[in-house]
């Protein structure tokens, strides 16, 4: 209380104020300067590995948001051939449930995150905007394998060797 009198609490305050001023910044340049993302990151898409499909719809029905849509045929050998499949970006929530539910891991999430757009209808993604391709790189969510080939993760603090 009597030091506090003497002004000791606004010199507390100004210490915590030099503290900061005198750090490296822990914020970045977006979009010159970009992070590498969790390698098991949700992004704002989805991707599909059409060599790995059977067709067999359990993505489609897992769907909480009903937002695939898979239009199939008999191919010649019996199989089934994907004829359509569309996601809708602007109702899917990320959940990854068609992933996880995937028996034939043909379904992943996207690292993508930039797809602003003015017009809702180019959210919904078809069978070549979902298909395996160069800019498409697939998430580690629910798949370990994909994971262990990913980068690691920036942390803007990281406690064992300091500030990026
Ligand atoms: S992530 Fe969830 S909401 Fe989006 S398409 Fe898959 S199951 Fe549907
Ligand atoms: S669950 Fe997998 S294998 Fe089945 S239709 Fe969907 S993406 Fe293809």
């Amino acid at each position: 209380m009597k030091f506090e009198r003497y002004g000791l609490g606004i010199a507390k305050g100004l210490m915590v104020t030099l503290k900061h001023l005198f750090r490296r910044p822990i914020t970045v340049q977006y979009p010159e300067e970009r992070l590498v993302v969790s390698r098991r990151f949700r992004g704002n898409e989805l991707v599909w590995d059409p060599g790995r499909c059977t067709g067999c719809g359990t993505c489609a029905k897992s769907c909480p948001q009903g937002e695939i849509e898979l239009v199939t045929s008999r191919g010649e050998g019996g199989d089934w051939v994907v004829e359509r499949l569309e996601i809708d970006l602007g109702h899917c929530m990320f959940c990854g449930l068609c992933v996880e539910s995937c028996p034939f891991d043909a379904l992943f999430m996207g690292m993508a995150y930039e797809r602003s757009t003015y017009r809702r209808g180019e959210l919904i993604l078809d069978k070549e905007a979902l298909s395996l391709g160069p800019g498409r790189q697939p998430s580690g969510y629910f798949r370990p394998e994909v994971e262990a080939q990913l980068p690691r993760q920036t942390l803007l603090v990281d406690r064992k060797e300091g500030y990026i």
